[in-house]
């Protein structure tokens, strides 16, 4: 505890004096509110809380379906109860899956997103729950500037909506003071060159590593321009796809980057004056224990900006003119096997995730309904190569269960996690399209890429 005390000392000298100070006996420690920015651990996916100095909650992204509960409980018990703009960055399930849960669960006032057409199961009921709650929606391209209290957010990316998901992924950067934060959803080089060849300013101090650290975003070119001095990459502990890659975490590091993980790292959270900044982590994933105080301080500031004399002037709050009534009530009790939607079973089996790159492929199906579900019969179907797969008699997938079903060199066959397709790629890397049938042959869900 001593640290963070030192800590909170250090960061109020930095608010009174408007530069990097030593901590000194008889100082006082109150200062005016911060902006807050805290990358949640939602194991593989993204969610970032911001919180600005005058209590305005934006919500980027919300990790996956699974980490939904987590999510709202480590919003309401931060004492943040409802969600002024949220933000989808792409309708990857690992950034959209949560955001459903936070609409079921708190009133949002506006929804920010590209407006791109992606066909999913988890889309569909995102968009329907922001048409039946007529909830504001603000489709963000790229040269567009938006202000929040005093926070300015200007869009990067997308310019146009292409066939590739990641690449249309909304780029951000918030602007507090003389610090800077971007959010780059999963945008991959592409996107970055889209970024660069349009002369934006990307220099940010604080980077949210695209798409989970792969080595296929974050180029050189891109990173060099950016030169930030902390990296965020939120990412799941073990997870599959390698993710993050070694090349882009020496990258990092080349450009004198400090990065901070969230499979190893726990909840990130930045905390800044516009001024200066500092950063501190917990190890306890909010999946695993929704309400986690701050354990571990581990980065005091380091960025003296003497230049910038004056802190940002407050803007009063926005008010909201409406109050949705939320459906659900948050609980202190998350649990998975809960159902607040009333999800018909019809969508309690998702396909919630496609990995095509790599010499394992696979297919995840997740289990989100009430009962166990016996998937005899039911076959997954590439629909650009029409190759099929059908699951074993008599395999059944628990409640709150996932199975991936893989392809390709290194496939695996470890039920009843994992069951092997076959030993040959399946999934076309320029893009292709999942479908899940059940026994009756009715299309239960589909992954679109
Ligand atoms: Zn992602």
């Amino acid at each position: 505890m001593r640290w963070r005390v030192a800590a909170i000392r250090l960061f109020s000298v930095v608010m009174v004096c408007g530069l990097l100070a030593i901590p000194a006996a008889g100082i006082p420690t109150q200062a005016a509110s911060p902006l807050v920015v805290t990358f949640l651990d939602v194991g593989q996916g993204d969610a970032a809380w911001v919180k600005t100095p005058q209590g305005v909650d934006l919500l980027i992204d919300g990790g996956p379906q699974s980490a939904g509960y987590g999510v709202v409980s480590y919003l309401t018990s931060h004492g943040c109860t409802d969600i002024e703009d949220m933000v989808l960055t792409h309708p990857h399930a690992d950034h959209l899956g949560g955001l459903v849960t936070v609409l079921e669960s708190m009133p949002v006032y506006a929804v920010w997103y590209t407006g791109q057409s992606y066909s999913s199961s988890l889309y569909t009921q995102f968009l329907d729950l922001i048409a039946s709650r007529s909830i504001p929606t603000r489709v963000l391209s790229a040269g567009q500037t938006l202000t929040v209290g005093p926070l300015t957010v200007a869009v990067l990316h997308p310019t146009t909506i292409g066939s590739d998901c990641n690449n249309n992924s909304l780029v951000l950067r918030l602007s507090y003071g003389s610090v800077d934060i971007l959010f780059t959803g999963d945008v991959e080089a592409t996107g970055e060159a889209e970024i660069l060849a349009h002369g934006y300013t990307v220099q940010s101090e604080i980077l949210k590593v695209a798409h989970h650290g792969s080595d296929t975003s974050t180029s050189w070119g891109f990173l060099t321009a950016v030169a930030p001095e902390v990296a965020v990459i939120s990412v799941g502990a073990g997870n599959s796809y390698g993710h993050p890659s070694g090349t882009t975490l020496a990258r990092l590091a080349s450009v004198g980057a400090h990065t901070y993980r969230t499979d190893l790292d726990g909840t990130i959270t930045v905390t800044t004056d516009g001024v200066s900044y500092f950063v501190s982590t917990t190890q306890n994933p909010v999946t695993a224990t929704p309400t986690v105080a701050l354990t571990r301080w581990v980065y005091l500031p380091v960025v003296a900006r003497g230049a910038v004399g004056t802190t940002p002037t407050p803007t009063p709050t926005r008010t909201p003119t409406r109050t949705p009534t939320p459906t659900l009530a948050p609980t202190g009790t998350p649990t998975r096997t809960a159902t607040p939607t009333g999800t018909p079973a019809a969508n309690s089996i998702q396909i919630t995730a496609l990995q095509y790159a790599g010499s394992d492929e696979y297919v995840e199906i997740t289990n989100y309904g009430p009962n166990a579900q016996n998937m005899t019969n039911w076959r997954i179907q590439s629909v650009e190569g029409d190759q099929w797969y059908t699951f074993p008699s008599g395999y059944t997938l628990a409640v709150g269960a996932y199975v991936r079903v893989h392809s390709g060199p290194s496939a695996v066959n470890n039920p009843p996690t994992d069951l092997k397709w076959t030993g040959s790629y399946i999934w076309n890397n320029d893009g292709d399209e999942a479908r899940l049938y059940n026994e009756a042959g009715q299309l239960v869900d589909n992954w679109v890429y």
